[in-house]
């Protein structure tokens, strides 16, 4: 009994390790099961007729070909590409002419791989109606258990980052670039950020900021579409716009909360960031032109 539970606990800790934190159903699927082991096989390839020896069967050995009494397996139906899911969630986003019709048709999405092991959708927190938005990078594991942005520690950081310049959660407007918890919190995968994009477009141009703040390196370069890391690119104002937007909206990179938690002693360029975005708002400046925002 005890040994079971000893070995029980190195092979929790063994799934730990792997990122393998969450259990997403009742039940584990046997991965090994003969039905499971049939649809993970290749598609059977083309016949290649061989000049030498041309054969009816398509030239396979007969080791290789199936007994004649065993069933075809089924076909296979086919798994959206990449591109596949860039075009559908792209459709559905335009579609969205609210912020809750965005929620709905992301609900409805599977075109991005995550949702599979994510428990829930996590959306946005905060007021709709702000004027500043955040985006942040992606749901972790306290995210995916609310179904809500930034509320594990990191999260509790960043309100009292906000608290110090009069901000909180009925003041602005929080979001990610992904909309569901990458296992085990590691770094999304391009395609896995391709599948949101144009849900996060949809979501900012809907919402309509004054100003944005970008937290964390992936989402300040996949939506600045700059290469150049966070700790080059925080505490610089650029526009944030795409196609179909009537304005620009200025943006601030700074450094995530779970990365000042690590360092803090960055947290002191964290604070020219917050106090730089706290003058731009309280003036209703762009701090990329000087201007005067005229909001839409
Ligand atoms: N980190 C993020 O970028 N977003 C969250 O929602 C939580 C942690």
């Amino acid at each position: 009994m005890g040994q079971d539970r000893d070995r029980a606990l190195v092979h929790l800790q063994w799934l730990l390790e792997a990122g393998a934190d969450e259990a997403i159903g009742e039940v584990a699927p046997d991965r090994l099961a003969p039905d499971r082991l049939a649809a993970a096989q290749p598609p059977p390839s083309a016949p290649q007729p061989s000049a030498a020896s041309p054969r009816p069967d398509g030239g396979r050995p007969a080791e290789d070909r199936p007994p004649p009494d065993r069933p075809a397996a089924p076909p296979r139906a086919k798994r959206p590409g990449a591109g596949d899911a860039v075009a559908a969630a792209s459709r559905m986003a335009a579609a969205a002419d609210s912020v809750e019709a965005l929620r709905a048709a992301l609900a409805e999405f599977d075109g991005c791989p995550l949702k599979a092991t994510a428990m829930n959708l996590c959306f946005a927190d905060g007021n709709p109606e702000a004027k500043i938005m955040l985006v942040g990078e992606a749901p972790g594991a306290e995210e995916d258990r609310q179904g809500k942005p930034f509320v594990g520690v990191s999260g509790q950081l960043m309100d009292r980052m906000l608290a110090c310049i009069g901000l909180d959660r009925s003041s602005v407007y929080i979001t990610n670039l992904l909309f569901w918890r990458p296992p085990g919190n590691r770094t999304p995968t391009a395609p896995e950020i391709a599948s949101c994009i144009p849900f996060v477009e949809r979501h900012i141009e809907l919402v309509d900021p004054t100003h944005l703040m970008l937290v964390g390196g992936i989402s300040a370069k996949t939506l600045l579409g700059r290469g150049d890391g966070i700790l080059r690119q925080r505490g610089h104002w650029r526009h944030y716009q795409h196609l179909g937007m009537a304005r620009p909206i200025p943006a601030l990179p700074t450094l995530h909360p779970a990365y000042l938690l690590r360092q803090p002693a960055q947290k002191r360029l964290a604070w020219q960031d917050y106090l730089s975005f706290h003058r731009a708002v309280r003036d209703g400046l762009d701090p990329v032109t000087g201007s005067a925002i005229r909001a839409g």
